[in-house]
């Protein structure tokens, strides 16, 4: 046993060495090739090779847990890299899609990701959308009793296809993350395990409505440790006994756990694994592997947060009051929550020359700054780093999910371009890239600014005057 841990140990150790060497051969290569360069200060890149073996070993992990023959479907959560072919790429890797938008579904569907394999969950949909929904097949889990009533209602107006179930809160507590955890007392998401009546109208709704059968919980995203987010699980595979018990036989059929593993900003090293998760799992919730249940998982910043890495050039590099500043392009626009909120959000930065070696050289303490205009632009702050020169580069790494791919349009900052990356490392040391989002243009950030309205509000006249 003992062997066994230490051998997936030193496993995690060579594949996060792999990956050292993939990123960085993309780095220079992006250099070089000019993806990177005076014209494109900034550029996100996404280990195409990473992105495959997270989904395989998601796949493997639970693979491994369940009974045999168990219907599994791990959903990818959309919002966390909403780019049309990191979803077709998944999808070929045997993953599905998680929606919470019509934007999140019309991508899943631009990927070919089938109805069948699309799960949409959102706190506030519209008829509309669940209209849409439930004439393509989708699976959907109500938030809420009103959305329940409106489920009703279409059920009633026409059959459908559609797997529907319920998101519970098993308000079981938050963790160290305010902003991402979902299962504290007053989370916004779900009915209200613990509220006074709750779970008794939960069965209730139930057995009302035969054609519920399934489960939803996702307790959190990121700060949750990993018993706490098998409690989670714990808590819904319970509930989902008690219901099948009193309606008499197995209306649950499939239960969601959502996603929510998290992710190592500190270190290379990938720690939870997708093993780890499902053996604690396997430990604490037998019954959920035991094959009686079909499982969702809807996991997004573990399987894409370690394969994206934002590179900036180093525009200027100066000295104020004391403290360096490399003043670079990659700020707020590509790391919101990192800007926003340094201490919940801190990236690794890795240091590279202007022709994208990785920078060596003695440590010097440093601000990392972005383009935004307001001084708490910086993705970060005090960080010792080798010293980084005007024309360098900088590299913030971790970043494949919740950042570059969800631009923020501050200070009208062109979104930049991201680009898929596969190096030979046999010998050539070759690189190949694939566009998978060209750089917005200048001219697309006046389009979408209103360009074609410039007189809207000069020529706007009070009803009734001239
Ligand atoms: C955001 C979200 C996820 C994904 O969470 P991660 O922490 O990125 O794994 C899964 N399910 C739902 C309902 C979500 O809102």
């Amino acid at each position: 046993m003992q062997r066994d841990v230490e051998s997936r140990a030193a496993d995690e150790e060579s594949e996060a060495r792999e990956r050292v060497a993939r990123r960085d051969a993309a780095v220079r290569a992006a250099v070089e090739q000019g993806l990177l360069g005076p014209d494109a200060a900034v550029a996100g890149l996404l280990d195409v090779t990473g992105i495959r073996r997270s989904a395989a070993a998601l796949r493997a992990a639970f693979d491994a847990a369940l009974a045999p023959g168990t219907p599994v479907l791990h959903a990818f959560a959309v919002k966390a890299t909403p780019l049309v072919p990191v979803l077709r790429l998944l999808h070929e890797a045997g993953l599905g899609a998680e929606v919470a938008s019509p934007g999140e579904l019309a991508l899943a569907r631009a990927a070919g990701v089938p109805a069948s394999r699309t799960v949409l969950d959102a706190p506030a949909k519209t008829p509309a959308e669940l209209r849409e929904a439930l004439a393509l097949g989708i699976a959907v889990n109500a938030d809420n009793p009103q959305e329940l009533d409106r489920l009703d209602a279409l059920v009633r107006q026409a059959p459908t296809r559609s797997p529907l179930g319920l998101r519970v809160n098993p308000q079981h507590g938050g963790g160290s993350i305010r902003a991402t955890s979902t299962a504290t007392a007053t989370s916004k998401f779900g009915v209200g395990l613990r509220d006074e009546g709750a779970r008794e109208w939960v069965v209730g709704a139930f057995l009302e409505r035969p054609w519920l059968t399934r489960l939803h919980a996702h307790t959190g995203s990121q700060g949750i440790p990993l018993p706490l987010l098998a409690r989670g699980a714990a808590e819904t595979y319970a509930l989902a006994e008690e219901i099948n018990a009193r309606a008499g036989r197995r209306q649950i059929d499939t239960l969601d756990i959502g996603g929510g593993l998290s992710v190592d900003f500190a270190s290379e090293v990938t720690a939870p694994t997708y093993a780890q998760y499902a053996r604690v799992l396997a430990d604490q919730v037998p019954g959920l592997f035991a094959g009686r249940y079909g499982l969702v998982t809807e996991f997004g910043r573990s399987l894409m947060a370690r394969h994206g890495t934002v590179v900036a050039r180093v525009e200027y590099a100066k000295s104020t009051g004391g403290r360096r500043i490399a003043v670079t392009h990659a700020g707020v626009q590509v790391a919101t929550r990192t800007v926003y909120a340094p201490e919940a959000w801190p990236l690794r930065i890795a240091a590279y020359d202007a022709e994208g070696h990785p920078k060596a050289g003695p440590e010097v303490v440093q601000d990392v700054a972005g383009p935004a205009c307001f001084s708490g632009d910086l993705l970060a702050e005090g960080r010792a780093l080798p010293e980084l020169e005007q024309g360098d580069h900088v590299a913030a790494l971790d970043t494949g999910a919740y950042y570059v791919t969800a631009h923020y349009a501050y200070n009208s900052l062109v979104r930049p371009g991201i680009y898929g990356f596969t190096p030979d490392m046999g010998g050539s040391g070759g690189v190949t890239f694939a566009a998978v989002r060209e750089p917005q243009t200048v001219a697309e950030v006046v389009a979408e600014s209103g360009g074609a309205h410039a007189d809207a509000l000069t020529t706007l006249r009070a009803p009734g005057s001239r």
